[in-house]
């Protein structure tokens, strides 16, 4: 039973009473359907936990924490590298065309860079 308004820490909506539980790792309350003949919502997750057999509660955000950059996140194409300098497309192509940004040029003509090198890059420019 809750006894105020509360609202789901992950999507914001209210709460009911069937259909809540408490999360866990970061103490807020999320929507957890209760009832198998309800609809409702989930927006975390509960299973047993194995070590003291009890059930575990966790919220979306905290079951998925933001994913860790991998070697693939960290290649950027032109837009992205575009997007992550703030400039133009073609100001970062021809930044790499004259060989300031080091780039990889696909057969299909795309531009490929590594995120360590578009930050070098910014901040070489702005200095
Ligand atoms: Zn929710
Ligand atoms: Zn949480």
């Amino acid at each position: 039973m809750t006894t105020a308004e509360s609202s789901c820490c992950v999507c914001a909506d209210a709460l009911t009473p069937t259909s809540f539980a408490t999360c866990g790792v970061c103490g807020h309350e999320f929507h957890l359907n209760q009832r198998s003949d309800i609809e409702g919502k989930d927006c975390g997750l509960v299973w047993i936990n194995e070590e003291h057999l009890g059930l575990d509660f966790a919220c979306n955000p905290c079951i998925e924490p933001p994913p860790v950059a991998d070697s693939l996140n960290d290649v950027m194409d032109l837009d992205e590298a575009a997007a992550a300098l703030g400039a133009r497309s073609a100001d970062i192509q021809a930044a790499a065309d004259a060989g300031q940004l080091r780039h990889r040029k696909t057969g299909g003509g795309v531009y490929l860079f590594e995120r360590g090198d578009i930050e070098a890059f910014a901040s070489e420019k702005l200095e």
